[in-house]
């Protein structure tokens, strides 16, 4: 008899999250009986709801915001790498055992390589944000040997991941906000990623606009934002003459490695992306 998966993804406020369209799509394709279904945990319900996973019927959940940190203290074992970047995304359950997983820095550095086709061995890269997924940016980037870069509104953010990943060799740089700082980093790098919650409007007077300034041909422009594909500062980008990637391309590749995880199947890519890209032009049509 076939084996029936059930997973699904917990965050508090969930919103329109876009994961089970790519889940389920997958699981049709490959003819895998799988239901992914969305669970909005406050922070307050947390530990209640974590208790009831190992005696459950899920095998295994995607985390996001505001849990990401929060879960790592109800599992029984974190991988080496989700330690490291202080963030968990995915969790395995099996035989009432949880396991906690980062998928996001591979999912980063997967759209890079696969998608932008650049390997960040030896770049300049400019990593804007210092939140939680910024934390696996610039991660990623620096275990790949890029010389990282970040700057962040709070600047203890971002000398916290600095001194959390000073890794041998790959030394990650505090840029200070402001707008002199910023230009000469923004011209200088050689990949800018846009890892910060600003997307979907015009950034308008501020930081992303001051380095939007001086895009020029020859940078890769990351926005891991995914909604819209086109944000305001990958658009700029285009115009400029960058090369560009969109965060939908990592939203996928995470999700491929968690999916890869729980099923031990491989994930149809690009059947993910047309059903993603379909999805966001329904919101945008409703
Ligand atoms: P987060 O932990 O809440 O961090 C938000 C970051 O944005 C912080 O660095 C914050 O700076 C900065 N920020 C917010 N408003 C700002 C403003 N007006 N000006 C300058 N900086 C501002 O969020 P997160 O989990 O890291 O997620 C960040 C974004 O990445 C979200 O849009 C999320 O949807 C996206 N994301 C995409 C993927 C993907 O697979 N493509 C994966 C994860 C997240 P301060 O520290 O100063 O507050």
């Amino acid at each position: 008899m076939n084996r029936k998966y059930r997973l699904g993804i917990i965050g508090h406020p969930l919103g329109h999250t876009l994961s089970p369209v790519m889940h389920t799509a997958a699981a049709a394709r490959l003819g895998l009986d799988l239901a992914y279904d969305p669970f909005d945990v406050k922070p307050a319900n947390l530990a209640g709801f974590m208790a009831g996973l190992r005696d459950g019927p899920l095998d295994g959940l995607n985390v996001t915001v505001p849990h990401k940190t929060a879960v790592m203290e109800y599992l029984d074992t974190v991988s080496p790498e989700a330690e490291r970047i202080g963030a968990v995304n995915t969790i395995v359950i099996r035989g009432g055992r949880l396991a906690g997983e980062n998928t996001d820095a591979y999912g980063f550095m997967a759209s890079l390589t696969q998608n932008a086709r650049v390997n960040p061995a030896g770049k300049r890269a400019l990593v804007i944000g210092a939140g939680g997924a910024a934390r696996a940016v610039v991660w990623a980037l620096a275990l790949a040997g890029a010389r990282t870069a970040i700057a962040n509104r709070t600047e203890d953010r971002a000398r916290g991941i600095a001194a959390d990943f000073a890794i041998a060799g790959a030394g990650v740089a505090v840029i200070p906000f402001d707008p002199d700082k910023l230009a000469e980093a923004a011209r200088a790098a050689e990949i800018i990623v846009n890892a910060t919650s600003v997307g979907m409007k015009s950034a308008g007077p501020g930081a992303l606009a001051e380095v939007e300034r001086h895009f020029h041909p020859g940078q890769l422009v990351v926005d891991i934002v995914y909604r819209p594909p086109l944000t305001p500062f990958l658009a700029a980008a285009q115009r400029a003459g960058c090369a560009t990637l969109d965060g939908l391309w990592m939203l996928i590749h995470q999700g491929a490695k968690s999916f890869t995880l729980w099923t031990s199947r491989p994930f149809p890519v690009e059947l993910a992306r047309e059903k993603l890209l379909e999805a966001l032009g329904e919101e945008r049509a409703g």
